[in-house]
């Protein structure tokens, strides 16, 4: 029967379907799927009843009101425990719908922070290739991703990469992590002087780089030093958290770990688990005065900014990580899986490195060890990869383009935190086949 919703892909239309229990899905004729695939979303598994109830409560008392209007009670407490678990500086919070969206949002808000201090000239985004930060203009615009990019390059506004901090293929051989950092800074720093520091905006950066690079985090003291060139030159830092943060890396924000805290940071993916589309934009209080003493308003807005029923579940899925202490779960299970996968796969001739931090695992595939080559793009292996896994019952997201857009290819494994450690011996046994039925 034809369906009327627009798919993905018309190659491969999905499979519908049915239900989820903990850590796994199943579809409509019965099979189970591990998901750890599904970018990052479920850091509580399917069908935690702490969040199904506290949404079921929420629709039961309010489902919507326009924040035209009203504030509610899941949005005010939301904000308050977000407030209170975020890294020092970030004390307001902007509730959106998903990721793009609190993205957008950051974007913007720098751009009217630095009208309303008097610095009109301040326009210029600089972020990182190899990044993603959505599929909405601005967004991807920001983002780093060649092949995302691409065929809307025409109508994206101007924003100027630079190198993101990729050890494995950025570092020389034989230069230590402050030397590579170093040339890094130096690299933002020629960067930012040839644009004119004071017409630059903003700084953007995923601290532990997601779907593009699969799951690369940064090398010695590579943000403080960010932070400190743009503090040098007045420019924001916009930390992009949609997918690396609420808990995935092991810290509720994964800037936690390396020192550093942003003017602005976007958050999603994590902040609903799945049980709400929801994401958030927080800022310091010092941009948000400037605003609100300024011109009194944001000029930005969405029809469902705030909503009360995925507060309610951004609430919950809080609770359940900080209350009840889920996110404890993290580091061990991360530091398990990375040791199952080394175990298994490390001496692989086809795989090149793994690594990660938290429950937030890569794996990059490589030609030749010695060279560290990519696979040839025309064999597809990350598509072969997915698919050979899905029929194993494992979700993974497998990408290509890891190096530049079209060379290299990576497998990034977000397992819910829920995870046992029997589960994860699973999965690695299954992407184990998958890599070989997708490589011969
Ligand atoms: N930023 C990052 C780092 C992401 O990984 C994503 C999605 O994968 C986004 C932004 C966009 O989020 P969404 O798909 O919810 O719009």
């Amino acid at each position: 029967m034809t369906s009327h919703v627009f798919p993905r892909n018309s190659k491969s239309p999905p499979r519908q379907v049915s239900h989820g229990d903990g850590v796994y899905l199943y579809d409509t004729d019965g099979k189970s799927y591990l998901n750890f695939g599904d970018a990052a979303v479920s850091c509580l598994g399917h069908g935690d009843q702490h969040v199904t109830q506290a949404v079921q409560k929420q629709l039961g008392q309010v489902a919507f009101a326009h924040t035209g209007f009203f504030t509610s009670e899941p949005a005010e407490r939301l904000a308050d425990k977000l407030v209170s678990l975020a890294p020092e500086g970030l004390d307001r919070v902007y509730f959106v719908s998903g990721g793009s969206e609190a993205m957008e949002a950051a974007l913007k808000l720098a751009r009217q922070y630095y009208l309303e201090i008097g610095e009109p000239d301040r326009r210029r985004i600089v972020a990182r290739r190899q990044s993603y930060h959505g599929n909405t203009l601005g967004a991807l615009a920001t983002g780093g991703n060649e092949w995302r990019r691409a065929q809307f390059a025409p109508i994206l506004i101007d924003v100027s990469h630079v190198s993101p901090c990729y050890a494995y293929r950025g570092k020389a051989e034989g230069e230590t992590d402050a030397a590579y950092v170093d040339r890094l800074i130096e690299e933002l720093d020629v960067e930012f002087k040839s644009l004119g520091p004071e017409t630059v905006m903003a700084f953007v950066a995923e601290p532990v780089v997601g779907a593009t690079l699969g799951a690369v985090g940064p090398v010695g003291d590579y943000f403080s030093r960010v932070r400190r060139l743009c503090d040098q030159y007045g420019i924001l830092l916009i930390l992009d958290e949609v997918m690396c943060g609420m808990g995935r890396t092991g810290t509720l924000f994964a800037c936690e770990q390396f020192n550093v805290a942003p003017d602005i940071c976007a958050i999603a993916k994590g902040l609903g688990g799945g049980y709400q589309p929801i994401g958030a934009m927080l800022c310091t209080k010092n941009i948000h005065d400037a605003v609100m003493e300024g011109s009194g308003f944001f000029q930005h807005g969405h029809t469902y900014l705030g909503h009360p029923v995925a507060c309610a579940a951004g609430l919950a899925v809080l609770e359940r990580l900080i209350d009840d202490q889920v996110l404890e779960r993290v580091a061990h299970a991360g530091s398990y899986l990375r040791q199952r996968l080394c175990d298994k796969l490390g001496q692989h001739p086809h795989v090149g490195d793994i690594r990660g931090v938290g429950l937030f695992c890569g794996v990059e595939l490589i030609a030749d060890h010695d060279t560290k080559a990519p696979l040839p793009p025309e064999a597809k292996i990350a598509a072969k990869i997915k698919s050979a896994a899905f029929a194993e019952g494992l979700l993974c997201y497998p990408m290509g383009g890891t190096i530049d857009g079209k060379r290299g290819d990576h497998i990034l494994l977000a397992p819910p935190f829920v995870v046992e450690d029997l589960q994860l011996d699973a999965c690695v046994n299954k992407l184990q086949i998958a890599i070989e039925r997708a490589l011969s």
